[in-house]
This record gives C-alpha cells, structure tokens and sequence, in this order.
C-alpha cells in the first residue's frame, strides 16, 4: 500500500508546515538538470535567494543537502588547517559549528554564552582582542535550540573591526527575522528551507561575500570536501556554461522557488511583522497558560518559543498527547534542556492565526487548564493578517 502520512500541525522547531503551492510545485514533471528551461529555473531561485537574503552577492545558491550541509559547506571552504576561529557557542548550534571546524583542522577560541541568552558582544570583542591570529568569528544569529536571537550586525561588525570574515548560521532568521546580507557585511551565511521558507527539508541556501570567495579561491590547500567545494559547485549553479556537477534535486528546486515566490510576494517586512505579532498573541496566550521563556526579553525569537515546562507536567506524555489527539507537533529540549523546555515554532506557513488557537487550544485540553486562548484573542483580531 502507499504511504498515507496523517495531517499534521508542525509547530515544532523544524520541519515546519510546507505551504500547499509548494507540495504542489514538488510534483510537477521532472526535468533533467541540464535542461535549458531547469537552467533558467536556477537563474530564478539565485536571483529570489539574493532578495530574501538581501544581498547582490554572486556566489548565492541552495547546497544540495539539509541546513547541516550549508553549515559544512561554509567551514570546509573558509577554514584551512591552522586557521583560528572565534566560534560562539550559547546553544546546539554554536557547538556543532566548533566541531566542524576542529574536523577541519581549525582551532577553535569558544566564546560560551549560557543557553537561552542572546551572544554577548563584550566577550566576542575581548575574545577577538585576546586573539589577534584569529581569522572568522562564527556564531548563529536564531539559535533554535534555545529560541534566543543574536545581534549579527553587531557581530558582525567587531569582526570586520579586527580583520575577520563572518560564518553565519541563519537556518532559522531567513524568511523570519530581519536579515540582511550585505548592510550587515556578512560573509559566508547558510540557511535551510524547512524552517521559515515553508518548504520541506533538504536544501541549504547559501551566500558568500566577495571576500569569502576571495578566500576560497587563494586556499594553500585544497577543500577537503569534493562535493562542497564551492569552486566545483559553481561550474554547475554558476554563470555561463553549466557541467556537470552533482544531479540537483530537481523538485526540490521547485519547491525552492515557490517558497521564495511566495516570500517575494509576500514582501520580507511583512513576513516579519506576521512572525513577530503571531509571536505576541502566541505568548499572551502561554503566558496566561503558566508559562515563561527561557530567553529573556529582547533576546527571543518570534518564530521559536522556547519555554518552560510547568511544575508538576509530565512533558513527553503531554507531548504525545497533542500529536495524538490533535494531531499537533510541538519540540522538547535538547541537550541539557531535554524534558525540561518545550519549543514552539512559528515558521514559515505554520505561522498563521489559526496554528496560535490550535496549540493553545490543545494546550488547554491537555494541561487542563483555560485562559490562553482568551488571552491571545485580542492581539490575533488586531494584528495577524491571514
Ligand atoms: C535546523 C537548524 C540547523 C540544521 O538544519 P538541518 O536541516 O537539520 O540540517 C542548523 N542551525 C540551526 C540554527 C537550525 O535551526
């Protein structure tokens, strides 16, 4: 028999909920991947990456693999051997980036932030005093794990102050946050589709600044990676005559460029403003439900809401309870938050009044409990467009 998935809310920290045009563009015809017309298709999705990425930034395409392997693909290109990297660690994320880069043979300076806090510019600037050899400051800008937001600008900027290139982790922001590529001077920046981008996992958009892609192309060594080094990639997803590459996931690449069509159409301003007032009535309603944040204000995601389980629930079973029962996905902790948070995510097109009532509608049910849903009422009418 073929496989019947049941329908789902995703509302967890990825995947999230992929929009229906873009189910619908996966299961068009498909084409060979050196087909003029599949050719054109990625002259669009570079040119739609530019604008959600905001960035003119030539070398910008999706790498054929999940937010890990955009992740993967910006160490092993800017970090050779011997290279110092100021890496920032304040949740999962940071920590797989310094593992990356020891695998590269990089030395990594940690800068630990404790989880649930923004990355604090006062320690990346004495750790970039500390260090004058260092090359790269790395840090995530949405750290999902944890649902705090990091000033990449102002990151950005103490690396630019002390000669460094930026690897940025935006898996998260694209498409969710304000982001923008070249105001900021981020160098190396890699994302990924199943977060805010409403479209189902598989796909690491990247952009490399000019300078990141100087620094590739004058490498002592060789990237030790055949499949990500990105002066290989771009004779396939570059300008002029393509070659063979790899075969890229075609209706993947659909379903790419109907997300970034709908971000486009939507207009980025108001995808944020929409993930930032879903992200109000969401917390009004949790709030009146008995639960606080992990991350302090000001630090917090809109599209991830980290928050602790209250006294005297027993989360894993109340979480398979709103799968079974309404057939809604939330996400637990990791790490050392494992059983102690649960993690809300408003993404992409999960981020939509009627998901806020359902997850607070079922949260009553099972918690046993009432007022989030009248809570979150008023600030849905007002400002949540459909
Ligand atoms: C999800 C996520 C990743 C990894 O993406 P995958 O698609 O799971 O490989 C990396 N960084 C952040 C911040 C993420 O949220």
């Amino acid at each position: 028999m073929s496989f019947v998935p049941p329908q789902r809310t995703l509302m967890g920290p990825g995947p999230s909920d992929v929009h229906p045009d873009v189910l619908a563009a996966l299961s068009k015809p498909t084409l060979g991947h050196l087909d003029p017309v599949f050719v054109d298709l990625m002259d669009e999705v570079k040119a739609l990456l530019q604008v959600a990425f905001q960035t003119e930034n030539r070398l910008t395409m999706p790498v054929s693999g999940p937010g890990t392997a955009g992740m993967e693909t910006c160490v092993a290109n800017l970090v050779e051997p011997g290279t110092t990297v100021v890496v920032c660690c304040n949740g999962v994320f940071g920590e797989r980036l310094r593992q990356m880069v020891e695998r590269c043979g990089g030395t990594a300076v940690v800068v630990d932030d404790a989880w649930g806090r923004a990355v604090s510019p006062e320690k990346v600037a004495d750790a970039l005093k500390a260090h004058p050899e260092a090359e790269i400051l790395a840090f995530v800008h949405a750290e999902t794990s944890t649902g705090a937001l990091s000033d990449a600008e102002t990151l950005a900027a103490l690396a630019q102050k002390h000669g460094c290139l930026t690897i940025v982790d935006t898996v998260t922001s694209l498409g969710g946050v304000p982001l923008r590529v070249d105001e900021w001077g981020l160098d190396a920046v890699y994302s990924g589709t199943q977060k805010c981008l409403s479209v189902p996992p598989g796909l690491s958009p990247i952009t490399f600044s000019e300078r990141a892609t100087e620094r590739v192309q004058n490498r002592t060594t060789p990237v030790q990676s055949w499949f990500m080094d990105v002066t290989l990639v771009m004779g396939y997803w570059g300008e002029g005559k393509r070659a063979y590459h790899h075969t890229a996931p075609v209706n993947m690449i659909y379903a790419l460029h109907e997300g970034l069509r709908l971000l486009k159409e939507e207009g980025l301003e108001a995808a944020w403003a929409r993930h930032h007032s879903a992200h109000e009535a969401l917390k009004a309603g949790l709030e009146a439900l008995g639960f606080s944040y992990l991350a302090p204000e000001g630090e917090r995601l809109p599209q991830l809401n980290a928050v602790w389980v209250p006294e005297g629930v027993d989360e894993a079973t109340a979480r398979r309870r709103l799968l079974d029962e309404h057939d809604l996905e939330i996400g637990g902790g990791l790490g050392d938050l494992a059983g102690k948070v649960w993690r809300i995510g408003l993404m992409g097109y999960a981020c939509r009044p009627e998901n806020v009532r359902h997850c607070l509608g079922a949260l009553e049910t099972v918690l046993g409990r009432t007022g989030g849903l009248a809570a979150a009422e008023p600030l849905l009418d007002e400002g949540v467009a459909a």
